[in-house]
């Protein structure tokens, strides 16, 4: 009988996104355009896979979150939630306004809209956490109990977000 908990951790040098972002601050401040060399690192927590005897397979999760950092590498990082920024997209091009006044126009195929109300780290690995989840859930599994998603966007400048799933 084991006492103690597994967890495993995934961070890998293609689990990174190199994307531009702009985030507003309380108030009337606005940052300007400027991108990050982001980097995800997940830890997943769960009990053991009672035929394989571990919590996860690494190389299923490698997949996944390389896939998710995919999609939103090499993209403007834009919040569809942010009440001062206002984004309308057509055919060819996507319109950010900052506080109702034009700052930004953009290719399509150049941005992520993303549902988060701020593209800060925390967002990120919040969003990160919700999409690994959704494709966790689709493979079946069962076992784990928590999900912690770091995104990086500077050396030794992180935002954490974990998540229980029972
Ligand atoms: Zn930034």
């Amino acid at each position: 009988m084991r006492s103690g908990e597994f967890r495993v951790s995934v961070t890998k040098d293609y689990l990174v996104f190199a994307s531009a972002h702009f985030i507003t601050f309380a108030g009337h401040r606005c940052e300007g355009l400027h991108g990050h060399n982001y980097r995800a690192r997940v830890t997943i927590e769960g009990a053991l896979d009672g035929e394989s005897w571990f919590v996860f397979d690494f190389v299923t999760i490698k997949h996944v979150m390389r896939r998710l950092c995919d999609e939103i590498d090499h993209k403007v990082l834009l919040p569809l939630e942010n009440p001062k920024i206002q984004i309308t997209e057509d055919e060819e091009s996507v319109k950010v306004a900052y506080e109702g006044k034009p700052r930004y126009v953009f290719p399509r195929s150049d941005c992520a809209l993303l549902p988060v109300p701020n593209t800060t780290v925390e967002m990120l690995a919040e969003l990160l956490t919700n999409r690994l989840r959704v494709e966790l859930d689709k493979l079946g599994a069962k076992t784990l109990t928590a999900i912690e998603m770091e995104v990086e966007e500077n050396f030794g400048q992180s935002a954490y977000y974990r998540v229980g799933l029972r």
